[in-house]
C-alpha cells in the first residue's frame, strides 16, 4: 500500500488540523483501502473557519476588490485547476471511483469553466435605476450576502462545489466550504489553488468534518448569512428547520426521481443509447440521472430488449484505467442501500431484465462494483420507482399516449429534471410545458453548461445554481436607495 496522503483543513489562508486532533480515512471504492487522511472537524474548528470568513469581509479586502481584478484572479484560478488537471482528476477518482477519463475530460474541465464564465460575470453585476413618483433619484445595489456556508455532496465533489465558490466569489461573498465526508480531497486543493492565484486568505475556508458537527455549526451559526446546500431532501428539510432559528436564506439542491420519456415516434436507436447514459453515468450517482425511464407501448418490447441488452454488455472496471466507462459505487453504505432497492425491486414484482449483483472485476472481489440493472414491467407507484436510488438502477414503466405520461411523470414527490424524446418538435415542446421539473431536455440529457441557470421544484428544493440568475436570486442582496432632489 502506498503512503497516507495527509491533508488539512484551510482556515483563514492556512493548513489546520482538527482541534481533537481526530481524522478520518478516505476510502478508495475501487480497492476498499484507505488512501487519505483528513481532519474531523469539531465544532470550535467551525466556529474558527466563520470567524475567519468573518474577518476577511469585513476588512473588505476582497469584497472592495475591483470586479476586474475579481475576474483576473478566478480566471487564474480556473488556469491553475488546468494546470493540475491530473492530480486533480486522481484525487477525485480515488475519492468516488469516477472512471479517469471523465474526471480528466468532464470534471476537472467543467470545473475550470465554471470559475471562467464568473470570471466573466464579476464586471456585469449591477443594480438598477428606478423612476419612482415624488422628486427622487432612486437606485438598487447589488452587494454580496456576506459570510457563505457552502455545503455540498459526494457525487460531483469539484463541480458541484465549484457552482457555488466561483459565484458566491464572483460577487464578492467570503465563504465556508463544507464537503462531503467521503470527498474533501479536491475541495482542499482548490482552496489552496485559490490563494496561489491570489485570493485573500480568509476569504476562501474548506472545513472537514461530519455534516452533523460542522456543517451543522454553519447553518445554527448567527455570523453565517447565507447556506447553499446541495444533498439529500432529509438533510435539506433538517437545514431548513434549523435554519429558520436564524432566518437563514437557503438554497436547497436535493435529490430527483427524472422522468425520461420516449415517445414511439422518437429516434429509438439514439434514445436507447442516451437512456443507457442517462442512468449509468457516474453509476447512477447524478442527481439528475434519468431514473424512470417512460416508454410508449408499441415500442416497450423493442425498446426493453435492447436496452437490457445493452446494460448487460457494460461491464464495470478499475476506474484508475483509460479504458473503464463505469466505476464502482462510492462506498460500502451506497452500495448496500441501492442493493437493498434491487431486493425491493425484486420483491415488489418488477421483472429484473439486466444487472441485480456485485460484479467482481479480478482484483478478488474487492470493491464496490455493481453491475447495470434494469427493472422493467415497473409500475410508477412502486417504491423503485418513487425513492431516489442513486445508483445503476433504471426502472422502465409503460404508458400509452401523451396525457398518460405526464401524469405519470408528474406522479412523483420531486421535481428535477426529465428528458423527452420524440421527432414531433410541436409534442416536444407541449410535453415541456406540461412537465413539473426544473429542467427539460428534448432529444438529449444531462447536459450543464455554466451559463444556464439550474434548480429542481417541489421536494428537490428551490434556489437556481449557475448563470447570472444565481447571481441575482442568491449570491448578492440588493438595497434600495433613496435621494431626496427636492
Ligand atoms: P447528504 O444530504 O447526506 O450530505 C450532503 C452534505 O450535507 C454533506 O457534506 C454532509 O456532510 C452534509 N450534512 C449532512 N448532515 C448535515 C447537517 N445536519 N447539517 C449540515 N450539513 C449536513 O447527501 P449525500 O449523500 O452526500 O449526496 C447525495 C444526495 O445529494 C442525493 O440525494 C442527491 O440527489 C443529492 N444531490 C442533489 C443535487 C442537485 O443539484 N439537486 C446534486 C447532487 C446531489
Amino acid at each position: 500500500m502506498s503512503e497516507l496522503l495527509k491533508k488539512q483543513m484551510i482556515i483563514d489562508g492556512k493548513q489546520i488540523g482538527s482541534l481533537s486532533g481526530e481524522t478520518s480515512l478516505s476510502i478508495n471504492p475501487a480497492t476498499e483501502e484507505g488512501f487519505a487522511e483528513i481532519p474531523m472537524g469539531t465544532k470550535e474548528d467551525a466556529e474558527n473557519a466563520i470567524l475567519a470568513a468573518k474577518k476577511s469581509f469585513d476588512l473588505g479586502k476582497w469584497r472592495n476588490t475591483p470586479p476586474s481584478k475579481k475576474g483576473k484572479i478566478l480566471w487564474k484560478l480556473a488556469d491553475l485547476i488546468m494546470a493540475n488537471r491530473q492530480e486533480l482528476a486522481e484525487l477525485e477518482t480515488k475519492d468516488t471511483g469516477k472512471p479517469i477519463r471523465e474526471t480528466m475530460s468532464i470534471d476537472v474541465p467543467m470545473t475550470a469553466d465554471v470559475f471562467r464564465f464568473f470570471a466573466g460575470a464579476t464586471t456585469k453585476i449591477h443594480g438598477e435605476t428606478i423612476p419612482v413618483n415624488g422628486n427622487f433619484f432612486h437606485y438598487t445595489l447589488r452587494e454580496p450576502v456576506g459570510v457563505m456556508g457552502l455545503i455540498v455532496p459526494w457525487n460531483f465533489p469539484m463541480l458541484i462545489a465549484a457552482r457555488k465558490i466561483a459565484p458566491a466569489l464572483a460577487c464578492g461573498n467570503s465563504i465556508i466550504l463544507k464537503p462531503a465526508e467521503i470527498s474533501s480531497l479536491t475541495a482542499i486543493r482548490m482552496a489552496e489553488l485559490a490563494l496561489e492565484a491570489g485570493l485573500p486568505e480568509g476569504v476562501f475556508n474548506v472545513l472537514t468534518g461530519k455534516g452533523s458537527v460542522v456543517g451543522q455549526a454553519l447553518v445554527d451559526s448567527p455570523i453565517v448569512d447565507a447556506i447553499t446546500f446541495t444533498g439529500s431532501t432529509g438533510v435539506g428539510q433538517g437545514l431548513m428547520k434549523s435554519g429558520s432559528v436564524n432566518v437563514k436564506k437557503l438554497s436547497l439542491e436535493l435529490g430527483g426521481k427524472s422522468p425520461n420519456i420516449v415517445f414511439d415516434d422518437a429516434n429509438v436507436d439514439l434514445a436507447i443509447k442516451m437512456a443507457a447514459a442517462a442512468i449509468f453515468y457516474n453509476k447512477g450517482e447524478v442527481c439528475t440521472a434519468g431514473s424512470r425511464l417512460f416508454v410508449q407501448e408499441s415500442i416497450y418490447d423493442e425498446v426493453t430488449e435492447k436496452l437490457s441488452a445493452r446494460a448487460n454488455k457494460m461491464v464495470p472496471g478499475d476506474p484508475m484505467n483509460e479504458g473503464t466507462r463505469l466505476g464502482p459505487v462510492v462506498s460500502k453504505a451506497q452500495f448496500d442501500s441501492v442493493s437493498e432497492y434491487i431486493r425491493l425491486g425484486k420483491e415488489g414484482g418488477a421483472k429484473l431484465s439486466a444487472g441485480g449483483e456485485k460484479f467482481d472485476i479480478g482484483n478478488g472481489g474487492k470493491g464496490y462494483f455493481l453491475k447495470p440493472t434494469v427493472f422493467t414491467d415497473v409500475d410508477n407507484k412502486m417504491q423503485i420507482a418513487q425513492e431516489e436510488i442513486f445508483g445503476p438502477v433504471l426502472s422502465v414503466i409503460k404508458f400509452t399516449d401523451t396525457d398518460d405520461v405526464i401524469r405519470q411523470a408528474n406522479d412523483t414527490a420531486f421535481g428535477l429534471a426529465s428528458g423527452i424524446w420524440t421527432n414531433d418538435l410541436k409534442k416536444a415542446h407541449q410535453v415541456a410545458n406540461r412537465i413539473n421539473a426544473g429542467t427539460v431536455w428534448i432529444n438529449t440529457y444531462n447536459m450543464y453548461d455554466a451559463a444556464s441557470p439550474y434548480g429542481g421544484f417541489k421536494m428537490s428544493g428551490f434556489g437556481k445554481e449557475s448563470g447570472m440568475e444565481s447571481i441575482y436570486e442568491f449570491y448578492t442582496k440588493s438595497k434600495t436607495v433613496w435621494v431626496d432632489l427636492n
